[in-house]
């Protein structure tokens, strides 16, 4: 019978790293990954038959736990209409409204079928909205692979301490000036300097890719007046953090209106569905009404769509994100304390249904601070914890995610393999 170990030997063989995304790797924290066979609420279950509380949440998507009987319905319903019509689709026009009704900032908005192409056709867009070619982004944010994106990113690219990647030309990233998160000082100096020809402010509010590290108020203000004051686009990137660290996303946390919006994750439930959005006179320069291209086969897929319409309209029961928040928190307090019983340097915070876990003093406020991460102790943390059934992302520069379906029982489940875990890493 195949085993987590065998599968990965096989997978080797036909695909590369064996897997299909680099952070499902191990990488960083050494053994086979485990291969997935299905997944109920906060469990899932591998091919060895082993069950796992889970925290990744497919990296974000499974807010409502994994196989929600709703979603799982409107997903039949719609397969059993056709898988794709590469034709326009009444449900496409439902979850436009839907987003647009939950984010203000959002006149019209696109759908495609990853953040990655959300990114990618953001920039073009921002890029062929101001005629201007530099783009500004952060130290350890993620916004996709694509080219002119993929300079200081965060998520498997820290993991794997390449800060650019092979085969992205110098000429295609010349354009992208990347600053230090959470210094506005620095941004002012920058636009002070090329003003006249930055097309756009790319930025996670709530940064998810470096661990997780909230944008300071102040920052994040900076970056809306500076973009006004110099006539760039201000694109939040809420691939990770919309519907997730609250129904209208950080936008709404910090009060901040962007020009664009990216969405993923979230807004598929667990397919791939993702989108930008945000004011019309930008967005109708796309294609066909403008003259930025962009497009796709599936793009508005229509089981993709049926998902995260039915998603959306769940997270929205009274009470959701109340009760998402308060899991999360019970989620970091006791594993605050479960460190400090065991005297180890330990830092956790949340915001929303997210949260980051540092083996750090104190929680950090940037790129550099997360680099000092004590990775040899989150590795012992992180097997001891997969030994015990607590899947948590196997990296110190992932942020992770608790659904709804963690109950109370869950988290103390969690906390008391934590206690265990802790221990080991005490005896280091
Ligand atoms: N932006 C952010 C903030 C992300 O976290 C991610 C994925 N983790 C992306 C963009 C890219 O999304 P995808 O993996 O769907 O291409």
């Amino acid at each position: 019978m195949d085993t987590n170990d065998s599968l990965f030997e096989r997978a080797r063989q036909s695909i590369p790293g064996g897997v299909n995304s680099p952070v499902r790797a191990f990488g960083s924290v050494g053994g086979a990954p485990r291969f997935m066979k299905k997944a109920q609420g906060p469990y899932m279950w591998d091919e060895d038959g082993k069950r796992y509380i889970d925290y990744i949440g497919s990296w974000g998507p499974m807010i409502l736990g994994h196989n929600n009987p709703e979603v799982i319905r409107a997903v039949h319903e719609a397969v059993d209409m056709g898988l794709t019509f590469g034709c326009a689709t009444q449900r496409e026009i439902l979850i436009a409204e839907e987003i647009k009704k939950l984010i203000p900032s959002i006149e019209e908005v696109r759908l495609v079928s990853s953040g990655t192409e959300a990114g990618m056709s953001a920039i073009r867009l921002a890029r062929g909205y101001t005629g201007r070619n530099k783009i500004i982004k952060f130290e350890g944010c993620y916004h996709g692979h694509s080219d002119s994106l993929l300079v200081k990113a965060g998520s498997g690219m820290l993991t794997f301490g390449n800060p650019s990647s092979a085969g992205v030309p110098a000429g295609v990233t010349e354009h992208t000036l990347v600053l230090e998160y959470n210094n506005p000082e620095q941004l002012k100096e920058v636009f002070e300097q090329y003003g006249d020809d930055i097309a756009c402010v790319i930025v996670e509010a709530v940064a998810g890719n470096m661990n997780m590290v909230p944008g300071k108020p102040e920052f994040i203000h900076a970056m809306r007046e500076l973009c006004t004051q110099y006539g760039a686009l201000l694109i939040v990137d809420e691939v990770m953090t919309g519907f997730r660290v609250a129904l209208q996303g950080a936008q709404s946390l910090y009060g901040v209106t962007p020009d664009i919006t990216m969405f993923g994750k979230v807004i598929g439930g667990g397919m791939p569905v993702a989108a930008f959005g945000g004011r019309r006179d930008v967005m109708e320069k796309i294609a066909p009404c403008g003259p930025v291209y962009q497009a796709g086969t599936l793009s508005g897929n229509p089981v993709a769509v049926a998902c995260g319409l039915k998603t959306l309209q769940l997270i929205q029961e009274p009470g959701f994100y109340e009760r998402l928040s308060q899991q999360t928190k019970k989620l970091v307090e006791g594993l605050t304390a479960a460190a400090k019983e065991a005297g180890v340097a330990f830092c956790a915070q949340s915001v929303g249904g997210m949260f980051g876990l540092y083996f750090l003093d104190k929680c950090p406020e940037g790129f550099n601070d997360v680099m000092k991460s004590d990775t040899k102790r989150f590795n012992v943390f992180f097997h001891s914890m997969l030994d015990q059934g607590v899947y948590f992302a196997p990296s110190v520069f992932e942020a992770g995610f608790v659904s709804i379906a963690h109950t109370d029982e869950v988290i103390e489940e969690t906390i008391k393999a934590a206690k265990v875990a802790f221990a080991k890493v005490a005896a280091m």
